[in-house]
């Protein structure tokens, strides 16, 4: 089965956009694009102010979702939840729908191979985008509680560290015996203070 021709203009305008973005063509561009068409339509907008997407792996098909979506991490309405899988949940703020799509397992009879990462032949990459999204992603209806620190929009609340006198966004302080405190004074952090040697 082949899509319509304008829906395959579309969808190759989003990968230019997204490998503009990325830096280079990849699976992740072309799954990204099938990805974020099912999960948009689904939602049923393409308002920036509206959409929030929770993405659950920080690699190349991040990038094409944030750019052909429109969010952003640095505004709210792009989330990361790391799971390492091909997978994102779409958000109307409107409306409550959310809708995870992901990146089924019938992708290998269409690639011929158990293993995505062996699949580099750029000209099957474009083929793939001639396959209708359903051949490729599944979707279900889930509900998505988003904590309303967690929204977008301006901060609920902002308070100091008692311990680093640096200052803590959207309620991730700890509370201690003296006051808030930040999650590297709370807990360990992630760097050790020094130089390398
Ligand atoms: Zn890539
Ligand atoms: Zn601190």
């Amino acid at each position: 089965m082949k899509i319509d021709g304008e829906l395959l203009k579309k969808r190759k305008e989003n990968l230019a956009k997204a490998i503009e973005y990325h830096g280079h063509l990849c699976l992740g561009q072309i799954l990204g694009v099938h990805i974020a068409e099912t999960g948009l339509k689904a939602i049923g907008t393409i308002d920036t102010k509206k959409i929030i997407v929770y993405v659950e792996i920080d690699r190349c098909l991040a990038d094409a979702i944030q750019i052909i979506t429109g969010t952003r991490l640095g505004r709210r309405s792009m989330k990361l939840v790391n799971y390492g899988k091909m997978a994102a949940t779409f958000i109307n703020t409107e409306t409550g729908d959310a809708y995870r799509v992901w990146v089924s397992g019938k992708i290998k009879e269409i690639m011929g191979t158990e293993s995505i990462e062996k699949y580099k032949d750029e000209n099957h990459y474009e083929k793939l985008l001639e396959v209708p999204s359903e051949e490729i992603v599944s979707i279900q209806k889930v509900i998505v509680n988003i904590p309303k620190e967690e929204m977008p929009g301006k901060p609920l609340r902002t308070v100091f560290c008692v311990n680093c006198n640096e200052k803590i966004f959207d309620g991730k302080e700890i509370p201690g015996e003296k006051g808030p405190l930040c999650k590297a004074c709370s807990d360990k952090p992630y760097y050790i203070v020094g130089e390398n040697n």
